[in-house]
Parts: C-alpha cells; structure tokens; sequence
C-alpha cells in the first residue's frame, strides 16, 4: 500500500506551488513533521492470563490554533506513518472548519475483533495510563475513528479522570450521551458531509435526486446510506470489506440495516445483485462516497470511475495520482479534509459543552454543524477559483492561511 503520509506531504507540496508565498512556504516546512510523535507498548493480561505487549500510537501534529484533537484507531494495519498522515489532515481539518482545535491522532495494531471486552477495556486503559502525561482538556483531547466505539471513549475518560482528577468529562469526546457524550456525535460525519452535498449540489450541477454508491459500510458509511435515503436519494450500491451489493432501482436502507444486524453481512439482501468493491467503484452514479480507508481510489482504478462527483467521507481515500486523474477527467473531488470535518465540528461541540457543563438539543447542534459546513464550502469554493485549482487544493489553501495567521 502507497505510504499515506508520503500522500499527505505530496498534497502539501502541491498547495504551496499554487500559492508561492513566502509565508506559506515556511509554514509548509514547519508541517513537514509532527511537534511530537510519540508510540508506546502496552501490555494487556489477556484472559488466559498471559501479558501480551501492543504496540500504540499518539500523534500531536500542530497545534497552533488550539489544544491537539483527533480520532484513535484501532486496526491490524494502523502504523505511525498512517497515524501521522491522519493527524496532519487533522491539522488542516479544524482549520477548514474554524474550530480553535489543532491536529493529532491516536491508534492501537490491533484486530479489536479478536479481543474479548474485558481485554478491549484493559488495552483501552492501557493506552490512557502511557499517555496520560501529554493529554487534558486543555492540551490534547482525542476522539473515536476506525472501530472506537462510545463505549471504549468512555472507559479512557473514565481512566483519565481517575489518573489525573479531572472532572470536566472534557477529555475525550464521542462518549455515550449518558456520560458526557454529545447529541448527534455518532451520526455526525455523514450529516456534516450531507450538508456539505446540499451546499455544493448547484454548484456541481447534481439533480435534484441522486443515484449514490457508498464504499464502506462502518460508522460512516452506515450513516450516509441511512441520511442519502432518508432525503430521497438513490442509493443504488453500498460494500464493506467482504465486497458489495448493488440493485439499479435503489436499495432500501431501512431492511438493509436490518439485514446486516441479523445476518452480520451485505451479501444475499433480497433483488441485490453481489459486486466487488473494485466494480462497485466504476459504477454509474451522480454520487460515489469512500467511507473505508487510505487510497481506495488510486491510479490503477481513478480513470474507471464514471461518478459525476466524488465526496470523500474517508480519509485520504483518493491517492494524489488519482486526484491528478479526476482533475484533468473533470470529476470534482468534495475533499476529506473539508467534506468528513461534521466529526470533529460536533467533537468540538461535545468539548465545549463539558467544559461548560452544558447539554445542547440534536436540533442545536445540527443547525450550528450545518451553518459552518456552509460556511466553510464558500471559502473553499473561493480559493478555489481564485488559483483555478481543485477544491482540495482551495481547502489545503484555505486551511494554511487560516493557520499562518494564527502564528503572526
Ligand atoms: P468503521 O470501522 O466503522 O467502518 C469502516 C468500513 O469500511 C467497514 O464497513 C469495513 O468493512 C469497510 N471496509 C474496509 N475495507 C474496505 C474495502 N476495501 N472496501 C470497502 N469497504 C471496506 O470506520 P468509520 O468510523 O466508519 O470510518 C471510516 C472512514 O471515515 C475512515 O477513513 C475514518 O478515518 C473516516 N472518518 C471517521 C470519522 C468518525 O467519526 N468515525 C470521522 C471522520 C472521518
């Protein structure tokens, strides 16, 4: 697999061609590494009661605008150039955004699905004692991402409360509402990127109704198919990692929840047809949505794609070969860095609230999450425009200024 923070950098030095200001060039050498990057062994007694050690990782990228902030991800294939590549998108994420947070991510080596809960508690723990030094509400406050769950947000707040004695419950976010947790948390980065669809439909010249075919079938991906056809969308295909399903006249996404839940898969959902992740990227559609991982639309496949518009609710789904290749094909990439920041805005939110000892409606923290999403497409669009370049390009743009202002 293409390194992803290679990716990263190959962004980054893409941005400060277009924009050849002298300030931008010494902040892009300053975010060519992390402040600091930091991996830990943590050892866990399994329940067999041997101690097995695993390997983890926290990622403070910059942290110019604000305290660190960003996902924790468990996962056999998470490593710390995949850990860096996520927390510098996440420096630029809260810029994009306009949240006074800065950029860090966390991650664990590990297939959580082999752990019983009682092991998943202890590794959890264990990740929060050997870091506890450099985290608090007020210097890092991470978050869940690939397969952390609220559950697992709440055993590290609760670890960090007893190691350190704060009570703000302002240390983690994406904790259950009962415990802290904020309205709408777990539906926000497919709402947020909904939004950020509705704010670009015109502009990209998208019907009113949408055929859509969404890669990754997890949180995110989930989410999405439920929001797109709540709003009267087609979705016409969805996968996860065992392949996927696809039926032209739309797939109900009400009984395909349903389905999964029962059956623990995709495959064999009544009038669907089976389809590989590959095919399924090289549908028909107005709409395609990665929401699985790094560099799934990449050079081998980015001139197969008959999308007419692709909104990465992933990170770093699209390689910088393939983004060249949508580029000069005229597919509009609505970019991660932008188009999945509804996760951390309503992170943000959650933060805020805790500190404040407040509990804001869903109906609140929707029509705020919507009027920055909004907010943010606009300025996009406008640096965009104005350097003739991609809306990554406008976003990475955009994100920098916002970031160099704050270091005058
Ligand atoms: P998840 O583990 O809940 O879901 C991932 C999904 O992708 C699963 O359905 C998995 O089966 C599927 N998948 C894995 N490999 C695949 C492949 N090759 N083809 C198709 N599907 C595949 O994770 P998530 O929280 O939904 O995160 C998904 C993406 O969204 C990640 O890039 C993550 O960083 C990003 N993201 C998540 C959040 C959040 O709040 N959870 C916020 C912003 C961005």
């Amino acid at each position: 697999m293409q390194n992803p923070f290679q990716n990263a950098m190959a962004q980054l030095d893409k941005a400060v061609k277009i924009n050849k200001t002298k300030k931008l060039h010494d902040l892009a050498e300053r975010l060519r590494q992390p402040e600091r990057d930091i991996r830990i062994s943590i050892p866990v007694q399994m329940d067999n009661g041997a101690i097995k050690i695993f390997e983890g990782y926290r990622v403070q990228y910059n942290n110019a605008l604000g305290p660190y902030k960003g996902g924790i991800r468990y996962h056999p294939l998470t490593e710390i150039n995949e850990v860096k590549a996520l927390a510098f998108w996440m420096t630029l994420k809260c810029a994009v955004a306009g949240i006074p947070m800065g950029g860090g991510k966390g991650g664990i080596t590990v297939e959580p699905k082999d752990l019983s809960k009682g092991e998943l508690e202890r590794l959890s723990r264990g990740w929060v004692r050997a870091l506890s030094d450099v985290l608090s509400p007020h210097k890092d406050v991470p978050a869940p991402d690939v397969n952390t769950t609220p559950e697992i947000m709440a055993w590290m707040a609760d670890e960090y409360a007893k190691i350190s004695g704060d009570n703000t419950e302002a240390s983690f976010t994406g904790k259950p509402t009962d415990q802290g947790g904020s309205e709408g948390r777990n539906t926000s980065t497919a709402q947020g990127g909904f939004y950020g669809f509705e704010a670009f439909r015109k502009e990209l010249n998208l019907p009113e109704k949408c055929t859509v075919v969404i890669q990754g079938f997890g949180n995110v991906g989930s989410h999405a198919a439920s929001i797109w056809h709540k709003a009267g969308h087609k979705v016409i295909a969805v996968s996860d990692s065992r392949g996927g399903i696809y039926d032209e006249n739309g797939l109900n996404i009400e009984k395909l929840l349903e389905h999964k839940k029962k059956t623990g898969a995709l495959a064999n959902f009544p009038d669907s047809k089976k389809i590989t992740n590959q095919e399924l990227l090289a549908l028909k559609c107005d709409l395609l949505i990665p929401s699985a991982f790094e560099n799934e639309i990449n050079k081998e496949n980015a001139d197969k794609i008959k999308a007419k518009v692709i909104l990465e609710l992933a990170n770093g789904p699209t390689s910088p070969e393939a983004d060249e290749i949508l580029f000069k094909r005229g597919i509009p990439v609505l970019p991660d860095i932008w188009a999945n920041s509804g996760g951390v805005i309503v992170s943000y939110f959650e933060w805020d609230q805790n500190l404040k000892r407040g509990h804001w409606t869903e109906e609140e923290i929707f029509k705020k999450l919507k009027l920055m999403i909004e907010d943010s497409a606009k300025q996009i669009l406008e640096k965009s425009k104005e350097s003739n370049t991609s809306l990554r390009m406008g976003a990475f743009i955009l994100a920098l200024e916002r970031i160099q202002e704050k270091l005058k």
